[in-house]
């Protein structure tokens, strides 16, 4: 279900979180339960609810998401590869209602997905 809002609390600095980047458009952080070595978040400061929400306005955004996933991948050694997902509303897995790419490696992935 989606309930509260927490990374709208990690981007407020109301709470803390291990942040790996930083910048005007997003910040990415390790996820608190990680389902691989590496698990880390990346989430654009707008809020935007799920990925149903976005707009051509928000092209930059997500170009953004994409281009920090490459330089983390490269900073945490994934060059072996490494998986992205979104997850869209109840259905898809989505727990938390702000946008977000997980950012997953460090071990082989299987497909498909649960
Ligand atoms: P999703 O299920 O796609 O909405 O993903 C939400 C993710 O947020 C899950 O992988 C959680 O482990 C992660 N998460 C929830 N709370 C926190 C937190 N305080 N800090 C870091 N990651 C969190």
């Amino acid at each position: 279900m989606l309930n509260d809002n927490i990374f709208l609390k990690i981007i407020d600095k109301h709470i803390p979180a291990r942040i790996l980047h930083e910048d005007d458009l997003c910040l990415a952080f390790h996820d608190i339960g990680p389902q691989a070595p590496v698990h880390v978040l990346i989430v654009p400061r707008k809020v935007i609810r799920t990925h149903d929400d976005l707009t051509a306005e928000d092209a930059a955004i997500i170009a953004r998401l994409h281009l920090v996933a490459i330089q983390l991948a490269k900073q945490l050694g994934l060059e072996k590869g490494y998986r992205l997902i979104i997850n869209c509303k109840d259905s898809g897995g989505q727990s938390v209602p702000h946008l977000h790419m997980h950012l997953l490696g460090g071990r082989p992935m299987s497909w498909p997905p649960g």
